[in-house]
C-alpha cells in the first residue's frame, strides 16, 4: 500500500471563526460539517489536494479536544495517516513495540475506522485512518 496522510486534525474553540481563513483567503473546498459523538466533536473538513484539514471543534468540556486546547491552546492536534486495514496495522504498531490508545478500531468522521497510536513512541498524535466508503 502506499500511505497518505489522509488528514491534518487541528483543535480550535469555534470552527466558523476559521472558515474564512481556510476557504476565503487559501481558497481549500469546504467539505461539510459532522459531529462525531464518540470524541465529542464538531469537525469542519476542507479538502486539500489528496488530503483533508479538519478543524476540531469540542461539543462538551469533556472532550479530548477541550482537554488539549486547555492544556495547548488551539493548534494541530494531531496527524492522520491512512491505512488499508486498520486492525492489522493496530497489530504492526504492537508487535513493533508502539503502544496504542486504541487497541480496537473506533468509529471517526466521514464513516472512516480509526484508531490512535499513543504519542509516548511517535512524539505527536498518529491516528491510523481507513475509509469504508468513498465519497
Ligand atoms: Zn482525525
Amino acid at each position: 500500500m502506499t500511505r497518505k496522510i489522509n488528514h491534518i486534525g487541528i483543535a480550535v474553540n469555534n470552527i466558523a471563526e476559521f472558515t474564512e481563513l481556510y476557504r476565503d483567503i487559501l481558497g481549500l473546498e469546504p467539505a461539510g460539517e459532522e459531529i462525531v459523538e464518540d470524541q465529542k466533536v464538531k469537525v469542519g473538513f476542507f479538502n486539500i489536494g489528496e488530503s483533508r484539514i479538519e478543524l476540531l471543534e469540542p461539543t462538551s468540556p469533556e472532550s479530548p479536544i477541550a482537554k488539549f486546547i486547555e492544556k495547548k491552546g488551539e493548534g494541530i492536534q494531531h496527524l492522520a495517516i491512512s491505512s488499508d486495514d486498520v486492525e492489522a496495522d493496530i497489530a504492526l504498531m504492537k508487535s513493533k513495540g508502539l503502544r496504542m490508545i486504541d487497541e480496537t478500531p473506533r468509529n471517526g468522521a466521514h464513516g472512516t475506522r480509526i484508531a490512535f497510536i499513543h504519542p509516548k513512541g511517535t512524539k505527536i498524535l498518529l491516528e491510523l485512518t481507513q475509509e469504508t466508503k468513498h465519497h
